[in-house]
């Protein structure tokens, strides 16, 4: 396993991590210069993000500092009630496919969806099973296009609180399954992004991860998970906080041949966003350090 102790070659910034600071909105540009200025070499920004400072800006920006993307957030919600849903979210994946080649992105991250309308609080149906056939079906049509682009899709499962109304892949066995059945060749167009938050309680998580192996495994997150957790979105720890064995985790993808970044993922609306960006920052160097 690589020694992450005497520097942060191998740190990447979720930039959803300091989206806000001190409470107040954040804008990318200014997120990328404090990461640039702390020798930050990897960020995985946001669609919305990317959006609000233009797509143009931030690829420039990012080839300024020769700052990498670990991975681009997001696409996905495939899900939907009828055909006209379906090709909507088609459309707009393949414009996510589009501004993760635009930013030379490493992978475009898949949070799937759930049940159509959940998100909404206005759940369309029950059935879950239809949900994932939608879901495989949406990352089949979308691996064409993707792979004609040479862009990487990612599915990140997420932890089974999230089933109904966020990703209906809740398990790595889930999304390698759905990874085997649209790539067997394990050609690397298609594999999982490993977010330790949403997968570190799994018993079968060692297995999977040697399963997935080092053509599958395009990303991995970290953070920590709080006992208490305060809020099922919004109450994720730093890393070193909470009860991950983080080291553990990373050294069995390590183990595979995983040699990318580690990547900081945050959302912590009563803590981490209240903070200052540079303090955030720095925690996150000083815990990637010691913690990961
Ligand atoms: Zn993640």
């Amino acid at each position: 396993m690589r020694d992450f102790s005497g520097d942060h070659r191998w740190l990447s910034i979720n930039t959803a991590t300091v989206r806000k600071s001190r409470g107040h909105d954040a804008r990318l540009t200014d997120i990328i210069e404090d990461c640039a200025r702390r020798g930050i070499r990897a960020i995985s920004p946001w669609r919305d993000q990317v959006a609000a400072a233009g797509l143009r800006t931030i690829a420039n920006l990012a080839k300024t500092h020769e700052m990498e993307l670990s991975g681009y957030c997001r696409g996905g919600m495939f899900p939907a009630t009828d055909p006209l849903g379906l090709r909507a979210a088609h459309q707009d994946n393949c414009r996510a496919v589009d501004e993760a080649c635009e930013l030379n992105a490493s992978c475009l991250v898949l949070v799937v969806g759930g049940l159509p309308g959940a998100l909404a609080g206005k759940p369309a149906h029950k059935d879950i099973a239809a949900a994932r056939t939608q879901v495989r079906d949406g990352i089949a049509e979308l691996l064409e296009y993707a792979r004609a682009a040479g862009m990487p899709l990612a599915i990140e499962p997420l932890h089974p609180m999230y089933a109904a109304d966020r990703a209906c892949i809740n398990t790595l066995e889930q999304a390698l399954d759905v990874c085997d059945q649209l790539d067997p060749a394990r050609s690397g167009a298609l594999g999982v992004a490993v977010d330790i938050y949403h997968v570190w309680w799994d018993p079968k998580l060692q297995a999977q991860i040697e399963r997935a192996g080092s053509k599958r495994l395009l990303a991995f997150h970290v953070c920590d998970w709080l006992t208490p957790t305060t809020d099922m979105l919004n109450d994720r720890g730093m890393m070193g906080d909470g009860v991950i064995d983080i080291p553990r985790i990373r050294g069995w993808i390590e183990g595979c041949g995983y040699a990318g970044y580690s990547e900081v993922e945050i959302f912590s609306t009563a803590n981490w966003w209240q903070r200052d960006r540079g303090e955030v920052l720095d925690t996150c160097i000083q815990r990637h350090r010691g913690a990961v």
